[in-house]
């Protein structure tokens, strides 16, 4: 049943645009460096995820105007010789951005090899020195998905400095750094985990409230301050077990009738619109700003290394 709306639904921040509004940009700068700067994404294995997402790394490099490379190796590969090829792209002059997709094979430790990455060339922005410079407030190569929710705020028009911002999760490629750059634009900044008694006492308090968590519709309407900024990371692929859960949704439930599974956010989309004034969908929110960061950071990393 499709419940009647009492209030006027948020807006929508449209991650696409903004995701191609900074891709115009890169190319832009692109074509005014005169070289094309270099982006070799690594995979290791054959994970169907980390497929795609290599794939589109290196297919949207290409189209921008960088030299987007991907090198695939078998799941057997051992820490050494992965170790060894990073070395090898860190010596590498054409070279500005490497990124090892993650997760690895169990035989290698993740974060040997993030540690290997020459940090000028982190272009994931996982290595400790750049963790380290963006929670001084210094210039860094920031992580990608945490870089691209700000760009998503700032396009809103929203004054960030003396907002109250919740970010729910505290991992180190979300929550954490996701946390420092609201700290940096002067929010109040409160990070929840799985251990926070109470999420909605603190979640309701949010001016900002960006959801980092990976449980499909876990922020509700109750836990949601009217007229927040709602910003979801979360992506969750729910199949028809889930299905009572998305009756309120009329969209969802199209897709998870037809196509068997649908990708949900951990925010209850069609009932937070209800309360916030801002808010992303899954998908065509974060997700596409992500990759959209990471050709950022490749111009930034070849500018500041050869430039
Ligand atoms: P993660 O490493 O699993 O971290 C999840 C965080 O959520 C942890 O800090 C955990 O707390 C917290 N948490 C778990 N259950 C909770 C609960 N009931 N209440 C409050 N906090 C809770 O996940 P991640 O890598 O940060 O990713 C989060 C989500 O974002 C996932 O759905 C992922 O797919 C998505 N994501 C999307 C993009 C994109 O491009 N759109 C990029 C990255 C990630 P503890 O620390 O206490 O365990």
């Amino acid at each position: 049943m499709i419940e009647a709306r009492d209030t006027v639904p948020a807006r929508i921040i449209d991650g696409k645009a903004v995701a191609r509004q900074i891709e115009e940009e890169v190319a832009a700068e692109i074509s005014r460096l005169g070289f094309r700067p270099g982006l070799v994404a690594i995979r290791v294995g054959n994970d169907p995820a980390s497929e795609v997402y290599v794939r589109s790394k290196a297919k949207k490099a290409e189209e921008l105007g960088l030299r987007g490379e991907q090198r695939i190796f078998p799941e057997s590969m051992s820490e050494r010789d992965l170790l060894e090829q990073v070395r090898a792209l860190n010596a590498d002059g054409e070279v500005d951005g490497i990124l090892v997709q993650l997760p690895l094979p169990r035989q290698i430790d993740a974060r040997k090899v993030i540690d290997a990455i020459d940090p000028a060339k982190d272009v994931d922005g996982f290595h400790p020195v750049n963790v380290g410079y963006l929670h001084l407030g210094r210039a860094a190569l920031l992580p990608c998905t945490p870089a691209g929710v700000m760009r998503l705020i700032e396009s809103t028009g929203v004054t960030i400095e003396g907002m109250h911002a919740v970010v729910i999760g505290r991992s180190d490629i979300v929550g954490k750094p996701q946390a420092a750059l609201l700290l940096q634009r002067n929010a109040t900044v409160t990070i929840c985990h799985s251990r926070t008694p109470d999420l909605g006492a603190i979640t309701r308090q949010a001016d900002i409230l960006v959801a980092a968590v990976g449980k499909p519709l876990m922020v509700n309407r109750q836990m949601v301050k009217k007229d927040a900024v709602v910003i979801d990371v979360g992506m969750n692929r729910v199949d028809a077990s889930f299905g009572a859960k998305l009756a309120h949704d009329p969209e969802k439930s199209r897709v998870l009738a037809t196509k068997g599974s649908v990708l949900v956010g951990d925010v209850d989309y069609e009932r937070v619109r209800d309360v916030a004034s801002w808010i992303t969908p899954v998908p065509g929110g974060v997700g596409p700003m992500t990759i959209a960061m990471l050709m950022r950071n490749t111009v930034t990393a070849a500018k500041r290394r050869r430039g």
